[in-house]
Order: structure tokens, then C-alpha cells, then sequence
């Protein structure tokens, strides 16, 4: 005990994969005053019995890259550190089975085209060359990733670990956490069972305990215990050392070669959750018993695809359980609760594949205080209200992971947990025909179905069943006025007498406007990325109101109140739950606000950018006059409790102007047209305002200080390297998802960050960075010929640097 450090700079919880990992790459950021506990030993927790496949194409281009750096540390970490690591670049095959799937699978290629990585499409004969002992005749084709592979879990741990050992890292195995010390919103120390360590930084690696890490420090870490098993075969005939991974989705089944045998396992349509009441003390080095009976059905699946598992002496079916998420991804970052509190968990059985890139990624965002690129997607802060209910974060979990191997179908929504948070219209809407989507809990109308259709989506990779319905509630926004119901924005309010000072610094845009106006602005990092996208209305000379997206509520509002300078006098508050949101927008707007209320509505009276007190009916409503779909309109702030009768209000006053009700897919079709950016799309933290065409939101020319600005200056004189552009297709059978490939003359130059329909300029509608590394402007981009790759097929497209419709911006200043 003597020897058990009282300090260290950092405490990371869990001697996984991750863990180790983390410490191993804080190490090498200079933290090696950097102690590890495991209250086991080291891969004692879910690690040791992992499969060990390691794959590296996900949906995002940056998650992408943080598998790749796992497979490049892998490659090297042997050498490196003298501790063997079974890892072997094999490669990885994946099967497609049914035409949709080989949809799929061809995206998925474009896909990785677009984020550097290799993906060569098979054909069956060419997939059976690398898996011999398979049968393939149910393939329709197959996708080979040559730079994949598969490694041994506990001796890449123990390679981690001896790296980091050797950088200063102090690593304590039979070490249990039992309680964090948390004062004034701040991790202060780790308690365990040897003593007390004073730290300036907890990193929560604790895997399927994170939630009960996270807990001792009133941080909420979203994931749940699943069993999931796989079977051990003995050596069949014909496996050779270098065969290639295999997943085969269709039948929801993987394998990978071990020891001239295979290794087999599964995503059930079915799963079993674990441990409902906490993990079992003591649980290392441990399995669950087998389950056969569940397990029938892959096995039954496997002897269809590898008829010499028939006879195949089988050693083991392992039974282990696993951390899994209610989306399916990962766990990283600093706790929006806890300053210092950070968490790399959830893994979702892909933590080896992900370990290597994920530590990394966490100690450089420890160490340099923010992420190293945009993590939005495994972002803890992209949680919310709903992931604090343990009951309701399983039954999602379940769902996500009996969905592991379906096709990720365009626009999927999610069943279970529904509805969980309503806006006060949704009976209204529903008797209207809403079908909803559900984010962070809120159920929101996707689109409305016409009389006698049903509203339920029907999902395929050409045009969905919604497609002509959205097109109506597109024409009626365009040519008459629509209703949208966006309740589950986010609001906050910064008040106090130095909100003003506050906000200048967060907000790139000049918010010292008087009071009654309003301000569309992005809040910046220090590296000039786009971290937060939102409208800042200022209601009195010390009060503003903030509205952002329903998904980004606990980040931004994470965001701004880690950045109010210390000492100023700005009190942050959520309203979210207080305020119901109307959004009354199309060229018959005015007539329809104008025939519920007696305030003065006009250009001149209510003029764009304003933001007024009106009354409808007795409800005192904040009206922003700001739009999103490019046309005249308002969007109406209220109480909750008014909000159904202004909604009534509203409709009747619209019957005459053909007002409709309209959804979320509509205002993704209106702003693509109009070229507004999507936060977590478009734009975010990898991309700057200059570099999104957002140059004119931000206050440079001024003599403000504001975050993020030293960097924006410095590319004004530098130039930049990407720029956002927009692509259009006429060719409807073409359909753009996003993430296709960017070709210009010919050359890969990036991938589309959103794609879908105009409506109005009846074409398909792209954007997305047009890069070059020895700088690039309009007129370069402009000066190319362009090309998107769609499911591996090259379709000439038209290029685009200013809004495809109303770009004079006269239709929404009417
Ligand atoms: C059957 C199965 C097959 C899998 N196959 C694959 C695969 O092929 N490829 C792949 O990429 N992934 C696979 N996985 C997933 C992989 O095993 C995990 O994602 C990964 O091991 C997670 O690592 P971790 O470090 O987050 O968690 P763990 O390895 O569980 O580490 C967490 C550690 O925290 C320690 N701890 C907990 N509480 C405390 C406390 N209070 N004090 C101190 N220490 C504490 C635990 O003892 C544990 O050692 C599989 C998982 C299973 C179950």
C-alpha cells in the first residue's frame, strides 16, 4: 500500500481495452502522471472474451477514421512493445444476400470511397475464392475490405498496457472505485478500496460499469448489459490462417478464423439484457451460462452458410456479456455534469475494433481540451432527458441491437420507448394524419398522410412512401403557408446584467442588437469550428432568448455555459419544457397571423429579424420573425399551455389561404433548396464559417473579441482549403442520401454532408466540401467539372455556390 499514489493528473477507471488504451495515449500526450485502477486484472471485464474481429467502416466519416487509427496502432504496437497482439490485417468480407442489401453494401463502398478507406465490390464466385468453405449460392454479392483484420483482445491490452506502463503510467490491478468526489461541479478525486487519489481528471472506462461509475458522479452514461454469444469451433479442414473476417448480415451471423477453427456468432433478433439490478460483485474472467436454445437460431443460419460446421467438433459457446447504447454507438467525452469527468464506454461489441482509436482520441481530448476532431456522433452530450431512465435506455437498447445486422434503411426511425415526450398538439396531429419521428425522446410530425393513407413509413432505398406526401406539404409552404409544430426546439435564456458580454464572447454574429431583435449565429471554437448553429433573440436590454435544435439541447447548452466568462453576471437557464413552438411559414403567412392577432404584422411594423410580444386570443406569444424554409414567416413561442388553441386559431384563420400542416421531412426539403446548413451535417466543429459560406454571420469586421476569432482571422489571410458547395442532379430516378462521392475532373475532392429532393427545383440537391489542399475559392470550385458517385455509379451533376432558390432572399423579406 505504501506505494499507492495519493495524486495523480489523471485516474483512469477500467483496465480494458479502453483503458488501457486511454492511459497508453495520455502517456504519450505527456500525462504519464497517469494512474490506472481495475478493481480485477487487466481484461478481467468484457475484453478477455471478445471475438476480436476488427472492421472500420461506419456511417460517419470521423468514427471511420478512428477505426482506422486502431487497425494503424495495432500494426505497430508489437514491434513497439515487445508483447505479442494477434493482430493479422486479413482483411474483412461482408455478404449481401438480397437486392436491397446489395444496395446497401454498393453504398457502403461509395461510402468508404468517400472517407479514403478500400472497400472492392465481389461478385459470389470472386467471394467464394477468399471463403472457400462457404456456400454461396444465395450471394448476390459481396464487399472485400482488405486493410480490416483481427487481433487477440487480452494481449492487446497487455501491449497498451505495457506502452503505457513504460511512458510513467501507473497501473493498479484488485483496485475497486467505490466512490468520485465531486466539488462545485468538479471531479476532485477517485476513491478505492487502497486509498484516495486527488485528480484533476476521472476518465470513466469502467465498460458495462460505467453506469454505475458514472453514477458516483451524478453523471448519467446511457448504456445497458446485453448477453451476446459465440460458438468455438476445432479445426475444420480447409481454414486457412489468413481467412478473411466474414459478416454476413443477411444472416445475422459473423465469423473469424481462431487456431485453424472458426468463431461464430450473432446479433439476435431477440436479446436477452443482463443484469437488470446491477452486476454481480466479483464478476471477472467470467461468462454466462450457454444459452443453445437461443442461440438455435444463428446456428441453424451458420450451417446454411458453412456446411462444415455440421460436422465441426464444436469447444465452446461463449456466453458474454456486453455493453450496448440506445443508438448503437459509443460513449466519449466530458460529462455535461462534471467538469473533469470523462467517459470512453458502451462499446456495443465493437470495443476492440474501437479501442486503439478511441483512447487515442480521448487523451487528445483530454489534453488538449477538446476533441481532436468532430466526435459529435459517439458525443456524450448527444444525449438527453430521456437516457437519464435506465428502463427506457434498455428498451431502446434492445431494439438497436436486435437491428445490428438490418439493413440501415434511409430515414429509419426507432419503435420502442414511443411516445415518451409529447408536444401538447400531438393528439391534434395525430387525428391529422402525423406520421411521427422521434428525437431525444420528442415525438415530432415527419409528414402528414393524405385521407385514406396510412401514416407509417415504408422504407426502401428509392423514393419512399412519403415522398409524394412531403412534396405537397413542400408546395404548400412555397406557394401558400404551412404549420409546423417545433416544440421540441431547444430554448435557453441568458439573463443577468452581463448577459450582453457573455453572449458577444460565445457568438461569432454581433448580438449587441437592441432589444427586439434577433440574431442567426454560430458560437465557435478556439479553432474557429462551428460548434453550435442557433438563433439569439435579445428580449431586454439583459435578456436573451436562445433557440437551437431539439438533438444539440444538452450540448449547446453544455457549450455556453462552459464558455460565460468566470465572474460575469449571466444566468443560464433551459426553458425547453415551458415553451410550445409554432412555425407559421409561406407567402399567405402574414394574412394568417394578421387574422388571429391585433398587432401590427406588417414589413414595416414586424419587420424581418424582429423579434415582438403578440397576442393571439389571450396567449402571450414571443414571435420571431426568422425562417429555416425560405419563405415569409414566424416562428411563435407561447406557453405550452396555449399552445393547442393558437394552433386551432391558426388553422381556422388558415382554411382560407389552403394552410396545411407540415412535417419535418418538408423543412429538410425546404432548406436544402435554400441552402441553410444543418448543424451535425453541413457544418460543425471540422468546419469553420468561412469555410461553410457563413463568413457573412460572423462579426470580424468589427473590433470584438469573440471565441474563435484569432483563428478566423488567421484564415482570412491564409485562405482556405474546403469550401461548402452544392451539387444538383435532374435525373430523379437518381436518389442522394448523403456521403456520396465528390469528383471534380475526375479526382475524389469529398462527399456530399446532406442530400435529398427539391420539390420546387425538381432536382436532387447535395452539399459538401470541395477540398484542396493548395487552397481553394469560388472560382475554383465553380471552374470544375463535377461528378457524385451514387452506390458506385458516377452521375454528372451541376455545381452550385449560391442558394438554388430565392437567392435574393426576396420572398422571405416580403
Ligand atoms: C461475446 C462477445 C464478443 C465480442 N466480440 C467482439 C469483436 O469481435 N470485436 C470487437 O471489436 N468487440 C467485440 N466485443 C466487444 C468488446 O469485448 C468490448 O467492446 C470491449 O472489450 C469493451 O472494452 P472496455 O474496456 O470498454 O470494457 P471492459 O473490458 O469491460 O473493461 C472495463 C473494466 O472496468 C473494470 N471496473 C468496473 N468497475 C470498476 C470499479 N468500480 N473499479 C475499478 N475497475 C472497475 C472492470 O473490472 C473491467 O475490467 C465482444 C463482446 C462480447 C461480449
Amino acid at each position: 500500500m505504501a506505494d499507492f499514489p495519493t495524486r495523480a493528473r489523471a485516474v483512469v477507471i477500467g483496465g480494458g481495452i479502453v483503458g488501457c488504451s486511454t492511459a497508453y495515449h495520455l502517456a504519450r500526450e505527456g500525462w504519464g502522471d497517469t494512474v490506472l485502477v481495475e478493481s480485477g486484472q487487466l481484461s478481467s471485464g468484457s475484453t478477455w472474451h471478445a471475438a476480436g474481429l476488427v472492421g472500420q467502416l461506419r456511417n460517419n466519416a470521423n468514427i471511420t477514421q478512428l477505426l482506422g487509427h486502431s487497425v494503424e496502432i495495432y500494426g505497430r504496437l508489437e514491434a513497439e512493445t515487445g508483447q505479442a497482439t494477434g493482430w493479422k490485417m486479413n482483411g474483412g468480407l461482408r455478404l449481401a444476400c438480397t437486392p436491397d442489401r446489395w444496395t446497401e453494401v454498393r453504398r457502403q463502398a461509395t461510402m468508404a470511397r468517400s472517407f479514403g478507406l478500400e472497400m472492392e465490390l465481389l461478385s459470389a464466385s470472386e467471394a467464394l475464392k477468399l471463403w472457400p468453405i462457404m456456400d454461396a449460392s444465395d450471394v448476390v454479392g459481396a464487399a472485400f475490405l482488405p486493410t480490416d483484420g483481427q487481433a487477440n483482445p487480452t494481449d492487446i491490452t497487455q501491449a497498451l498496457a505495457r506502452g503505457a506502463r513504460g511512458q510513467g503510467v501507473k497501473i493498479f490491478e484488485d483496485t475497486h472505485v467505490t466512490g468520485i468526489e465531486v466539488k462545485d461541479g468538479r471531479v476532485g478525486a477517485v476513491i478505492t478500496g487502497r486509498g484516495r487519489i486527488e485528480c484533476e481528471i476521472v476518465v470513466n472506462c469502467a465498460g458495462q460499469w460505467a453506469n454505475e461509475i458514472g453514477r458516483m458522479a451524478g453523471v448519467t452514461v446511457p448504456l445497458v448489459s446485453v448477453q451476446h454469444q459465440y460458438l468455438i469451433t476445432e479445426p475444420i479442414d480447409g481454414v486457412p490462417r489468413d481467412l478473411p473476417t466474414l459478416r454476413d448480415p443477411d444472416r445475422l451471423t459473423y465469423y473469424k478464423e481462431e487456431v485453424g477453427g472458426l468463431v461464430m456468432g450473432g446479433y439476435e433478433p431477440n436479446p436477452i439484457a443482463w443484469a437488470d439490478d446491477g452486476i454481480p460483485d466479483g464478476f471477472h474472467f467470467s461468462l454466462l451460462d450457454e444459452n443453445w436454445d437461443h442461440f438455435e437460431p444463428m446456428m441453424e443460419q451458420a450451417l446454411g452458410r458453412v456446411p462444415a460446421l455440421q460436422t465441426a467438433g464444436i469447444k465452446q459457446l461463449v456466453n458474454g456479456p456486453e455493453s450496448f447504447t440506445p443508438d448503437g454507438n459509443f460513449i466519449l467525452g466530458e460529462a455535461p455534469e462534471c467538469v473533469g469527468f470523462f467517459v470512453g464506454a458502451g462499446f456495443n461489441a465493437f470495443g476492440i475494433a474501437a479501442g486503439g482509436g478511441a483512447g487515442k482520441a480521448l487523451a487528445e481530448w483530454i489534453a488538449g481540451g477538446q476533441p481532436p476532431y468532430d466526435l459529435w456522433a459517439v458525443d456524450i452530450r448527444r444525449f438527453g432527458q430521456p437516457h437519464g431512465d435506465i428502463g427506457w435506455v434498455r428498451t431502446r437498447t434492445m431494439e438497436l441491437y436486435a437491428k445490428h445486422y438490418t439493413i440501415a434503411w434511409p430515414s429509419e426511425e426507432h419503435a420502442s420507448g414511443r411516445p415518451l415526450r409529447c408536444s401538447p398538439l400531438y393528439d391534434r396531429l395525430k387525428a391529422r394524419g402525423a406520421c411521427f419521428g422521434e428525437k431525444l425522446g420528442w415525438e415530432r410530425p415527419n409528414w402528414f398522410a393524405p385521407d385514406g393513407v396510412e401514416p407509417r413509413d415504408e422504407y426502401g432505398f428509392g423514393r419512399q412512401n412519403w415522398f409524394a406526401p412531403v412534396g405537397e406539404e413542400h408546395r404548400a409552404v412555397r406557394e401558400r403557408v404551412g404549420l409546423f409544430d417545433q416544440s421540441s426546439f431547444a430554448k435557453f435564456m441568458v439573463e443577468g446584467r452581463d448577459a450582453e458580454t457573455a453572449l458577444s464572447w460565445i457568438c461569432a454574429n454581433n448580438i449587441d442588437r437592441p432589444p427586439g431583435r434577433l440574431v442567426y449565429t454560430q458560437m465557435l471554437n478556439a479553432n474557429g469550428g462551428i460548434e453550435c448553429d442557433l438563433t439569439v433573440a435579445r428580449l431586454a436590454a439583459d435578456r436573451f432568448y436562445i433557440t437551437t435544435g431539439t438533438g444539440f439541447a444538452t450540448h449547446d447548452f453544455a457549450w455556453i455555459g462552459a464558455n460565460i466568462p468566470a465572474g460575469l453576471d449571466a444566468r443560464l437557464t433551459d426553458v425547453s419544457a415551458a415553451n410550445a413552438v409554432l412555425s407559421l411559414m409561406g407567402p399567405k403567412a402574414r394574412d394568417v397571423l394578421a387574422a388571429v392577432c391585433d398587432d401590427d404584422v406588417t414589413s414595416e411594423g414586424f419587420a424581418f429579424g424582429a423579434v415582438r410580444e403578440i397576442n393571439i386570443g389571450g396567449a402571450p406569444v414571443t414571435a420571431l420573425r426568422i425562417t429555416y424554409v425560405g419563405e415569409l414567416g414566424w416562428e411563435l413561442h407561447m406557453p405550452v399551455a396555449h399552445a393547442a388553441d393558437v394552433y386551432d386559431r391558426l388553422m381556422a384563420a388558415g382554411a382560407a389561404h389552403g394552410i396545411a400542416n407540415t412535417g419535418y421531412r418538408a423543412i429538410e426539403t425546404l432548406r436544402l433548396e435554400k441552402g441553410y446548413r444543418a448543424w451535425g451535417a453541413d457544418i460543425g466543429p471540422d468546419y469553420t464559417p468561412l469555410e461553410a459560406g457563413l463568413g457573412w454571420a460572423v462579426k470580424l469586421k468589427s473590433n470584438v473579441a469573440f471565441l474563435g476569432r484569432e483563428a478566423l482571422a488567421g484564415q482570412t489571410e491564409t485562405g482556405v482549403d474546403k469550401l461548402l458547395a452544392g451539387f444538383t442532379i435532374a435525373d430523379s430516378a437518381v436518389v442522394l442520401l448523403g456521403r456520396e462521392t465528390i469528383y471534380r475532373n475526375g479526382e475524389r475532392v469529398g462527399w456530399l454532408t446532406s442530400g435529398g429532393w427539391g420539390y420546387t427545383v425538381a432536382k436532387n440537391i447535395g452539399y459538401g466540401y470541395v477540398r484542396n489542399g493548395a487552397g481553394i475559392d469560388r472560382d475554383y470550385v465553380m471552374s470544375g467539372n463535377y461528378e457524385l458517385e451514387v452506390a458506385t455509379e458516377r452521375v454528372p451533376c451541376e455545381v452550385h455556390m449560391d442558394p438554388l432558390y430565392d437567392p435574393k432572399m426576396e420572398r422571405i423579406k416580403a
